[in-house]
């Protein structure tokens, strides 16, 4: 588990940890306790600042990241060239570069799974807004994240506005502000949806996408009120990824949505 010690990453392998099917081996993190990390099961596991060391020591079959962008693509190169299989929660990194990790993993035959959001609300949230955005000419997305998320927007609410975009096939109606009275009030744009972030202390990770016609809105709305959220989709994605050489982007295929 790399991250061992961030939100996600200690819900995560304490979820690991009380599976029968599976076991938690190690943990990464930038500070690594002297007496490695005691989950909720009361396991006591190793844990280490060296990814390499690490991967040397415990010998992993998946390794599951929730760390930074910056972090993740050095951990996930180094997975993928030891012939070892991974999961990835971390946002920030380009579509270019997932993209070149899934090629590394297909020539080293190994599995990457990554995916902007791992709660299956969310999951299905983006699913059914791909539907939508086909009927309707508006569409904004406002998320919400805690204060202390250092990339923005939010890798789900980016994802979900390629990929609305995309199944529409055109952009949609963006009419230009004339004055802005305050610059970026408008949010950033991708094919015509304006994003927004909020930032604020008690939210986890929040969405809601707002469709617009003639004379009438549709909301679609995903929260995810813990980290627990994540852990039903990480689990899935930790048990198929062995079976799933190259790349996975998204959980839309282990839902079998696509
Ligand atoms: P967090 O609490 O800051 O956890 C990140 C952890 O990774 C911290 O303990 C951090 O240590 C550690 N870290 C930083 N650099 C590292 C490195 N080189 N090697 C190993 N560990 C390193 O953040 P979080 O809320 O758990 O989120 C983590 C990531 O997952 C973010 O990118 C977030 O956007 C993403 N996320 C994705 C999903 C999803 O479903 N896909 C859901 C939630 C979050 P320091 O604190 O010392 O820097």
């Amino acid at each position: 588990m790399c991250g061992i010690f961030g939100r996600v990453g200690t819900t995560v392998a304490n979820a690991v940890s009380r599976e029968d099917d599976l076991a938690l081996v190690g943990g990464v993190d930038v500070i690594a306790a002297d007496d490695g990390l005691t989950t909720a099961s009361g396991q006591t596991i190793a844990t280490d600042t060296d990814m390499p060391a690490m991967l040397a020591r415990a010998k992993p079959e998946v390794i599951v990241d929730f760390t930074r962008a910056d972090a993740a693509r050095v951990n996930v190169r180094a997975a993928l060239e030891h012939g070892v299989n991974a999961v990835v929660g971390t946002t920030g990194m380009e579509i270019s570069e997932i993209e070149e990790l899934g090629e590394l993993a297909a020539a080293n035959d190994v599995g990457l799974v990554v995916a902007p959001n791992f709660a299956l609300s969310a999951v299905l949230m983006m699913h059914v807004s791909k539907l939508i955005g086909k009927h309707m000419d508006y569409c904004d997305i406002v998320e919400y994240h805690h204060e202390h998320k250092i990339d923005a927007p939010s890798g789900t609410a980016l994802q979900s506005a390629i990929d609305i975009r995309e199944a529409r096939g055109s952009d949609f109606i963006s009419v230009p502000t004339e004055k802005e009275t305050l610059v970026g009030t408008r949010g950033g744009v991708h094919g015509g949806i304006n994003v927004h972030a909020v930032r604020l202390p008690g939210m986890v990770a929040h969405q809601q996408i707002v469709f617009g016609g003639l004379g009438q809105t549709l909301t679609i709305r995903q929260d995810s009120t813990s980290t627990e959220s994540f852990v039903p989709g990480v689990l899935m994605a930790v048990r198929a990824v062995p079976s799933l050489p190259g790349l996975t982007h998204g959980l839309d295929a282990l839902l079998g949505l696509k």
